[in-house]
């Protein structure tokens, strides 16, 4: 008798969990992702913890990319090919990306039948340098002056206008600096437009700035919004090398930045996360120099500043769930790991593991010279500031070797 009362109070839990497992399976989404590298995979791994998402698929050219490395389905194949972009729109419930360089006609085109967030309206207006200039400073948002150029008179009156330096770039898919040429004197104009031949061009004044700072910020799909504290960014060789988390910033500053960045967000109307990069000037102008539709290299951070990572926030947000708690915790530094110079192929990594540096490498099979292939976080988990954690930063950089594996 109590076992058959047994047996139907087993039965009837198993079928609420297999109900309740089913709901979850209904109502959880596949994700697609278009680009499988270092963001494609923290957005996968924040993805795995995440009940919304039942499936990650990332659409990427190198075959088992860093996203795949840690449990995403791929799809290999050029990030613009439109075919393999219309098989991820079939697969998944939700798209997103990790790269500006998307094809935003071909998504566009997909929308009726599948969220895409951001949407490719606004990639559209990111993705090209020009039209993201002038849509911020139709809105009211400063930016350095710039102005577009089609050839060499153009260019002649521009430097005649603004003087020199100045910065020639290209509109479109460039990314750590690769797109721009800083014309110095006359004399290189012809250097520079051959070396961007064949690719649309913009000028822009070279401002001298007194500190490179960003923003991370992040719209949900009901037009919420939460910003990151403002990080100092320090480049080198137009690579972002360390960013310093909570930025060493006067209050003013600080608070400009974000209000800044969190009018971009209200204007762009995009959801997801936002990397809005900035330059603050000796007297404390703050102008925008690029945004990035995507989680970003200067909010890496996050995976241990803050209770939120900006890698969950960003699916939080284009889920339409409530965003989560941004503040910093602790202070953070983050320094990227590049490629050396001197060789490229498969690698080791010597490093001293400490309890508060954070190594997060991306699985990348071959180090390439200046290509990211991992990064550390350093915590201030002692509270002993941001000097000491310099320091250790330049430890790292001696003692933090990347060598060649022997075959
Ligand atoms: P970008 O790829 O356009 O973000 O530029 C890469 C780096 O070039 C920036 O992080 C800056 O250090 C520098 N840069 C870009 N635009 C300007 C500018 N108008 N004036 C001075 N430096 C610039």
């Amino acid at each position: 008798m109590l076992l058959a009362i047994f047996k139907q109070f087993q039965s009837k839990n198993f079928a609420k969990l297999l109900v309740i497992q089913y709901l979850l399976n209904v109502m959880s989404k596949t994700l697609g992702i278009i680009g499988g590298g270092q963001l494609g995979m923290m957005l996968t791994e924040a993805a795995q913890n995440l009940d919304d998402i039942s499936k990650i698929i990332v659409l990427d050219p190198t075959e088992n990319c860093p996203a795949a490395k840690v449990g995403a389905q791929q799809i290999i194949a050029d990030f613009k090919d439109e075919d393999a972009i219309k098989k991820l729109s079939e697969l998944s419930d939700i798209i997103t990306y990790e790269i500006e360089s998307g094809n935003s006609d071909v998504l566009k085109k997909l929308e009726e039948n599948t969220e895409i967030n951001p949407s490719p309206d606004t990639l559209r207006i990111i993705q090209d340098k020009l039209l993201q200039k002038q849509f911020l400073q139709k809105n009211g948002i400063a930016v350095a002056e710039f102005e577009k150029i089609e050839n060499k008179e153009e260019l002649n009156q521009m430097i005649d206008k603004m003087g020199l330096p100045l910065l020639l770039k290209t509109r479109r898919d460039a990314y750590d600096g690769r797109g721009n040429y800083k014309i110095n004197s006359k004399s290189e104009i012809d250097d520079a437009l051959d070396l961007f031949s064949g690719k649309t061009l913009m000028v822009e004044k070279f401002v001298k700035f007194e500190k490179e700072v960003s923003v991370i910020a992040a719209r949900n799909t009901k037009g919420e919004i939460s910003t990151y504290p403002v990080v100092e960014n320090i480049h080198e060789n137009n690579i972002l090398r360390t960013t310093i988390a909570p930025g060493r910033v006067s209050e003013t500053v600080r608070k400009e930045a974000e209000k800044i960045a969190e009018k971009t967000m209200e204007v762009l109307h995009g959801a997801g996360v936002f990397g809005i990069e900035m330059f603050v000037t000796s007297d404390d102008e703050i102008l925008i120099n690029e945004i990035a539709p995507r989680v970003h290299n200067s909010g890496h951070h996050t995976l241990q500043s803050c209770n939120t990572s900006q890698f969950e926030q960003h699916l939080r947000a284009i889920l339409g769930m409530e965003l989560g708690d941004s503040s910093i915790k602790t202070p953070t530094i983050m320094y990227n790991i590049l490629g050396p110079k001197t060789f490229q192929g498969e690698y080791n990594v010597l490093f001293k593991k400490q309890d508060n540096i954070h190594l997060k490498m991306y699985g990348k099979l071959e180090s390439k010279p200046q290509r990211k292939i991992g990064h550390v976080n350093i915590v201030d988990v002692e509270n002993r500031g941001m000097e000491e954690l310099l320091k250790q930063v330049e430890d790292l950089k001696k003692n933090l070797v990347i060598e060649p594996k022997e075959s």
